[in-house]
């Protein structure tokens, strides 16, 4: 009887590929999905460690999952992989008696052989623990193991790793340096969910614009969309994230000239102060950033932007947050992630930058900064109403049961009434209703 495993996720796009990965991973070693962890007899809890919340996550399932074993009868084997696995690696042991296996993010391979050794100890002695959070340069990957979650949309990784060590970013330790995966391999991925009905792509990297191919040298990030962007099947090209100071001439001009490529692009921007900017290990300025905005708006007609924002960054002066909410109010992002600053270990800031921004200070700062978000996404899907729309249906609705969704090429939310076999089609809409995170609409063609 093949033994059952279940794969919670925390976090990014990059940890929900993963665990698509990881599952892949299992089955390929002869373990069956189920979805209630009762039924499970391993749980891998798949981790982020981007804010200290996320960590504390971790530590509140694990207590939930002792339940989960009174409840069956028998402790599952828990296996913690991710970023908190990788900041912490063996440590994960001595603080939770409930860990069994604690794999990295860069040995998402050593997965399976670890938890069948934790198996087949079943009848050894009880404190059997493994780990592995070696770094590995090798990003490859077998084909056609992902295990999607999605069948329409796939995500395929392009880089994994950051040089750039952003002072707050705990990534560059927990997913180690830069390492590009080789073009030959990223195509192939992605004409293989191309043929198995993904016909929009997500490009995944923590600088996907820094991507240089290791096989090909005269293949940079825009030279990559070009060659997605001929693979048969692909409808829609989407990628994540971009670093500001990377922006180049020519992804401009792929983001204008490749209809495929979607009008969207997300531009985290972190602050809107520039000696917030420049504490932040940022490299750019304020001004380079909005000149940036005003160069993408200009070249390419109808982009849509959105973008990530901390608040409470050490030294934060209620006029650099100014600057932060002016910048706002300048672009207009269609969407934004903001969070409050959250010292991370190992990161500069943790290091030498004194957590002073009062967390009372933070939360005020934040709710400004949301609910001026807010007003400005509602005021830009009010704008759409009455215009058409080329829409991806993706999705039923998270509002009406009768509904379908799907994202406009700038990746707006749109609602519309239509049948299910409208899945996976681009149909043109009229927009007849604006919410703040969602626009409605009326089939027009289908
Ligand atoms: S660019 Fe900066 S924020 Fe982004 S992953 Fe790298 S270190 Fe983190």
């Amino acid at each position: 009887m093949p033994q059952k495993y279940l794969i919670e996720t925390y976090g990014c796009q990059m940890n929900v590929h993963d665990s698509e990965r990881m599952a892949g991973l299992l089955e390929q070693a002869g373990f069956e999905a189920v979805t209630d962890p009762v039924d499970a007899d391993i749980i891998v809890v798949n981790t982020c460690s981007v804010r200290e919340h996320a960590e504390d996550k971790l530590y509140s399932r694990l207590g939930e999952l002792r339940q989960v074993g009174l409840q069956r009868g028998s402790q599952p084997v828990v296996a913690v992989t991710g970023c908190v696995a990788q900041q912490l690696g063996d440590e994960l042991f001595r603080r939770s008696s409930l860990v069994d296996v604690v794999v990295g993010t860069q040995s998402l391979k050593q997965l399976p052989g670890l938890v069948a050794q934790k198996l087949s100890a079943a009848d050894g002695p009880a404190d059997i623990s493994l780990v592995d959070v070696s770094p590995h340069d090798d990003v490859s990957f077998p084909l056609g193991i992902a295990r999607r979650r999605d069948s329409l949309k796939a995500y395929v990784n392009i880089i994994e790793g950051c040089n750039d060590c952003c002072a707050f970013c705990i990534v560059p330790y927990t997913r180690g340096r830069e390492r590009m995966r080789a073009l030959s391999e990223i195509l192939a991925e992605v004409r293989e969910a191309a043929e198995n009905g993904h016909s929009e792509v997500h490009l995944l990297g923590q600088i996907v614009n820094h991507y240089q191919a290791p096989d090909d040298p005269g293949c940079d990030f825009a030279a990559l969309l070009e060659r997605v962007h001929e693979v048969p099947g692909i409808q829609r090209i989407r990628f994540a994230s971009p670093h500001p100071r990377h922006v180049s001439h020519r992804l401009i001009h792929a983001l204008r000239d490749l209809p495929k490529v979607c009008k969207h692009l997300h531009l985290p921007v972190q602050s809107g102060s520039t000696p917030v900017l420049a504490r932040m290990r940022r490299r750019y300025t304020r001004e380079r950033y909005l000149d940036l905005v005003a160069e993408l708006r200009s070249e390419v007609e109808g982009i849509q932007l959105s973008t990530d924002v901390i608040v409470g960054f050490p030294g934060e002066t209620t006029e650099d947050f100014e600057q932060t909410l002016s910048l706002a109010e300048a672009v207009r992002y269609h969407g934004m992630f903001s969070f409050k600053y959250s010292p991370r270990p190992a990161t500069l800031a943790f290091k030498r930058m004194p957590d002073d921004v009062r967390e009372g200070e933070k939360t005020r700062r934040i709710v400004e900064l949301q609910a001026l978000q807010k007003a400005i996404q509602l005021e830009l899907h009010q704008e759409l109403v009455g215009r058409a729309q080329e829409v991806f249906v993706d999705s039923r609705s998270k509002r009406r049961d009768h509904e379908l969704s799907g994202r406009t090429s700038g990746n707006t939310v749109v609602n519309i009434p239509g049948s299910p076999d409208l899945f996976g089609r681009i149909v043109t809409v009229r927009i007849v209703g604006a919410g703040p995170n969602s626009v409605r609409g009326e089939l027009m063609v289908a």
